[in-house]
């Protein structure tokens, strides 16, 4: 078995349509499946959205590092489920951040 990652997050007791994979099923207060949720988590952490982590904003400062040095060890770098595009309005999104375009000349 894994260390828990399913204790982190907070599960209502209603099912609904998962956002991010459109599966019905039960969902995280996120909104999220456990899976898309997982992900979810893991992407924050990878952007440093301490905030918005379950995981993170209890921690401080070192242990947050250290938390997303190991997501990014285990997981790699690339985000899984948040997009560079806006998904529609979503609450707990960080802000996301324009990526500079290098043009040729
Ligand atoms: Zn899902």
């Amino acid at each position: 078995m894994d260390s828990g990652d399913q204790d982190i997050l907070i599960w209502h007791d209603h099912e609904a349509e998962c956002h991010g994979c459109a599966i019905y099923g039960p969902v995280a207060d996120v909104g999220l499946c456990a899976d898309c949720a997982q992900k979810l988590e893991r992407d924050l952490l990878r952007q440093c959205a301490w905030d918005y982590s379950h995981a993170a904003h209890v921690l401080g400062e070192q242990q947050r590092e250290e938390l997303r040095k190991k997501v990014i060890a285990r997981y790699g770098s690339q985000t899984e489920l948040i997009a560079d595009e806006p998904a529609g309005k979503k609450k707990g999104k960080p802000p996301r951040r324009r990526r500079r375009k290098s043009r040729s000349k």
